[in-house]
């Protein structure tokens, strides 16, 4: 890597946001040149560690990735913690241009009691731990238990649901970490209920999931039909996404999902997973001597209003479910990582107007930092395009002035080599990757993933 006088931009967080912002500028502009700081020693963000094992077309984007990454004016700083081993303050001091895309990695909880028992975990953990983020390696999720509740009704609780419910033979061949592959094949889950607290109308998953749902090997859906009672008349008004999936959910409940053929192998299914409406939690129950959890007291709601801003109104009715597993998937949250950074706590993101940081010249964000923990990797793209754009024409408009001299990566390397950091590169990353996916070959998966940070720098850094 040799420095240029070009302007410096710097890009906090690897994932889908970090890589299609870096995209946009470098093929925007001619001679900016782009370093990618991400605190794992690993990039890619959720599409390596959210995007579920079974689901491995999605994580084609790498390629896409790997090829801005390849470009000579593109740098992969892995293994620094922004905030923590090098300030924003010093990146705005090395770089003409500071963009924060790291996404959201905490969670949103109910504040109800008994949240905190064992037996109770968020689903962004268990994915975690099914996909290898090493934070979450040592979740050992209860699953000798034969009823799951996951508590949300988007893509990531069909997601969780679908890995409890999937038969090993299947995941096997996945890039499913090994501990979770060793844990699911003893797991006496056999069903999985999938709570919300609205109704039919008001679900947050597509059509895709929920198709993947109803066709699971061995699991049989099991949907009560008077949740849809009167659905059938109001389909035909609704726009095309709602609709098709209303009418798959409606099909759904009267046949279970099934062609003529299928309805025995439905009847001889050993599993099953159902959706339940209009129930709120309000406090998880232990067992008698306390050591884990026995049931869920779910409050009853009904709709005000039927689209989908409809809300849920308690009816004071409750009912007790008994199950040995909690999910909770209610979405993920941005915290802030740096004092200097504008964070609104309300919304949970950086204030911002197309990107650009509200108050701080220089300063922008993209991703689910910027808009929210909501959208796939499409929405993610479209939204660092804008980002990227918005410091390309902030650098050759003039808004933005050079500052010149020895700056970006030359500049923050001596901090972080003083501060006993050594940053993986791109080239570091292959070798984890090419690791990976040797072991996998070993046992038939596309990739076994290393899950100790202490091992991918041993892999990385040899
Ligand atoms: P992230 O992908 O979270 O990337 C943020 C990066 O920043 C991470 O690598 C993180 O380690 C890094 N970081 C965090 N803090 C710091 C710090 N202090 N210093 C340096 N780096 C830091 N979309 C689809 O299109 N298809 C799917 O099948 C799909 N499945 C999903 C499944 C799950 C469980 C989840 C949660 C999401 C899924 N999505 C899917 C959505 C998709 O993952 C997101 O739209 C996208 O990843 C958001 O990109 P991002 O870059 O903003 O955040």
């Amino acid at each position: 890597h040799t420095a240029t006088p070009g302007p410096h931009v710097c890009i906090v967080g690897s994932g889908p946001a970090g890589f299609y912002t870096a995209q946009h500028i470098l093929k925007n502009h001619k001679t900016a040149r782009v370093d990618i700081y991400e605190k794992l020693p690993v990039p890619f963000g959720l599409v390596r560690f959210g995007v579920a094992p079974d689901h491995p077309e999605v994580k084609n984007v790498i390629n896409t990735f790997t090829n801005t990454a390849a470009n000579d004016r593109c740098s992969f700083l892995g293994n620094v913690t922004v905030g923590k081993d090098v300030t924003v303050a010093e990146l705005r001091q090395a770089y003409d241009a500071v963009i924060m895309s790291y996404g959201a990695d905490a969670d949103k909880e109910f504040g109800i009691p008994g949240e905190n028992l064992p037996g109770v975990y968020s689903a962004r953990a268990f994915v975690g731990w099914y996909n290898g983020l090493p934070q979450d390696k040592h979740l050992a999720p209860m699953l000798d238990t034969d009823t799951a509740v996951v508590l949300g009704q988007g893509n990531v609780a069909l997601d969780v649901a679908r890995i409890l419910l999937t038969p090993l033979s299947i995941l096997k061949k996945t890039d499913i970490t090994d501990h979770a592959a060793a844990a699911l094949e003893t797991s006496q889950v056999k069903t999985v209920y999938i709570v919300g607290r609205r109704g039919p109308l008001q679900t947050a998953f597509t059509i895709k999931e929920l198709r993947e749902m109803t066709k699971l090997p061995d699991c049989r859906p099991v949907l009560d039909p008077a949740d849809f009672t009167g659905l059938e008349d109001k389909v035909k008004s609704l726009q095309r996404p709602r609709k098709r999936l209303t009418e798959l959910l409606i099909k759904t409940s009267q046949t279970g999902g099934a062609t003529a053929q299928e309805t025995q192998r439905l009847d001889q299914a050993t599993r099953e997973w159902g959706l339940k409406f209009l129930r709120s939690p309000l406090e998880i129950l232990p067992t008698q001597d306390g050591t884990r959890i026995s049931a869920i007291r779910l409050g009853v709601n009904r709709l005000e209003g039927s689209d989908s801003s409809a809300r849920a109104i308690p009816t004071g009715e409750t009912e007790v479910l008994s199950c040995g597993l909690v999910l909770r998937s209610i979405g993920y949250k941005s915290v802030p990582i740096d004092d200097s950074v504008p964070f609104d706590s309300q919304k949970g993101v950086i204030p911002n107007t197309a990107g650009r940081v509200t108050g701080c010249k220089g300063l922008y964000c993209s991703g689910w930092v910027r808009r929210g923990p909501t959208g796939v990797i499409l929405t993610t793209m479209t939204d660092g395009f804008e980002t990227g754009k918005a410091v390309v024409d902030d650098l050759t408009t003039g808004v933005l002035q050079p500052l010149g001299g020895v700056r970006g990566q030359e500049w923050i390397q001596p901090l972080l080599h003083k501060r006993g950091i050594q940053a993986v590169t791109f080239e570091d990353w292959n070798k984890i990757d090419n690791e990976e996916m040797m072991r996998g070959e070993k046992v038939g998966k596309p990739r076994e993933k290393i899950v100790e940070v202490k091992e991918m720098l041993q892999v990385a850094l040899s």
